[in-house]
């Protein structure tokens, strides 16, 4: 029975493992070979003249990154990795590696990003990069789990759809038979309908599609994205799920992935704590224009902007009183003061996270707002009939997973955070 690498110790005494061949190390009497699996890098130990032929001989003929299996004894030693090395009494070549390498697994040579994600098999293969993967799923694990006990209802909404989600230009047309459709740029208008059919509280973690023309360190054309919707209840109560949901997934990585995060060199990960500050739209751009970055009420934030306001904010916080022309139709405005509305966006120093909202759920008030973005409500039928057979009040966020990781782990280029990047010049692998 093969046994994972990380839990081969000198207890086991004999030992039989399959991985690919991280480095090669040949002292003339002496080969070592470092052996990697998902969980370790294991020191294979050959002294020539101690082994069979038909080790010698696969030894030989190994390369770097080819996959091999080898049995044998286990012993202490205090020079390699993990304090032990296997001695091979079988050693099987079972894929054998072309070279050269397309890329440096064991990261001694640098590559651009560029050539990483050409070669995104090989990137994928390095520890640092695999930690990142495991790390994701755990977090995505996590924010299930906190959706899943506070009583939301997972669900899956359609990505080829034939109305933008906010009139926006930013879609991807499709061809679909003989209709025009488009790739949903966000779950939206979906969840909220469900709000209507009595879901109560829904989540889905999928796709979104924006063919955002800019080629940007944390924007992606294909996102995904963590999205709540939940009746009954105002941008506060979004809040407070949505602070929950993102401290909960950080204790669930800083208790589960402590390999991983040791891995990443992140020996000092700290759990943000609830509740994360407030601070009204007014108040933010106060601080981004003293700050030196000047900003008028009904300004979107400037990238400058955030890191001013980051800067000054030190951790997670909320934006709250948005101006309701900086935000879609579906906000829901404030009753006495309408030019401020029930949105939010939650950042981290670096960048936005999440946007949220208490919806409007008042059907004239909403076709109202359609109309003054300049939008035909016609073309959102589908979504306003809901809106006049009983719609309850509800509220809701969208959160970026990629962005979520990336300042999680304090990673520079949000395509560190996905498996194959789609971005403006990159649609293979
Ligand atoms: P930004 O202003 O930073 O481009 P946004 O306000 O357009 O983001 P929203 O429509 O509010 O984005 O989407 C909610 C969340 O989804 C964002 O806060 C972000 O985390 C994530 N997100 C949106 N667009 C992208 C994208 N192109 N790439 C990666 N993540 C995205
Ligand atoms: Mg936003």
């Amino acid at each position: 029975m093969l046994i994972p690498i990380k839990d081969v110790t000198p207890a086991v005494g004999h030992a039989h493992i399959a991985g690919w061949i991280h480095e090669e190390r040949d002292l003339g009497g002496l080969t070592f070979l470092l052996v990697r699996d998902r969980t370790g890098i294991l020191q294979v130990t050959i002294p020539k003249k101690k082994v069979t032929p038909d080790v010698l001989a696969a030894v030989k003929d190994a390369t770097r990154e080819s996959v091999i299996e080898c049995e044998g004894e286990v012993k202490a030693t205090e020079k390699a990795p993990g304090g032990r090395e296997l001695i091979p009494e079988t050693l099987r070549i079972i894929s054998r590696a072309e070279t050269p390498l397309p890329l440096d697994v064991s990261e001694k040579v640098p590559a651009e990003m560029d050539t990483r994600l050409d070669n995104r098999y090989l990137d994928l293969r390095k520890p640092r990069v695999n930690a990142i993967f495991q790390i994701r799923n755990a977090c995505l694990r996590a924010v299930s789990e906190y959706l899943w006990d506070n009583k939301f209802t997972q669900v899956q909404t359609p990505k080829i759809v034939a109305a933008a989600t906010e009139g926006g230009t930013e879609l991807f047309p499709l061809a679909y038979f003989d209709q025009e459709a488009f790739l949903n740029q966000s779950p939206q208008l979906f969840k909220q309908m469900l709000m209507s059919s009595g879901f109560d509280r829904v989540f889905e973690i999928g796709p979104i599609f924006r063919a955002e023309e800019h080629n940007t360190l944390r924007h992606l054309n294909e996102a995904t994205s963590i999205d709540i919707e939940m009746s009954f209840a105002n941008e506060e109560d979004a809040m407070q799920i949505l602070e929950n949901t993102v401290s909960y997934a950080y204790k669930y990585v800083a208790d589960h992935c402590a390999d991983a995060l040791t891995t990443l060199g992140l020996t000092n990960f700290k759990v943000p704590t609830v509740p994360f500050p407030r601070i009204t739209y007014r108040e933010a751009i106060e601080i981004s224009t003293a700050g030196g970055e000047p900003l008028v009420f009904g300004d979107d934030l400037s990238t400058a902007a955030e890191r001013v306001i980051g800067e000054k904010m030190g951790t997670m916080y909320f934006i709250t009183e948005w101006p309701t022309s900086a935000r879609p139709f579906y906000t829901m405005p404030f009753e006495d003061r309408p030019e401020v509305c029930r949105a939010f966006d939650m950042m981290h120093p670096r960048m936005e996270l999440s946007s949220g909202a208490q919806r409007c759920h008042i059907y004239p008030l909403l076709i109202q707002q359609i109309k003054s973005k300049g939008l035909n409500p016609d073309a959102f039928e589908f979504y306003l009939n809901p809106f006049r057979y009983g719609m309850p009040p509800h509220a809701g966020w969208g959160l970026g997973a990629e962005r979520l990781v990336m300042t999680m782990l304090d990673l520079n280029n949000i395509r560190e955070a996905v498996l194959f990047p789609r971005d403006r010049h990159r649609v293979s692998p």
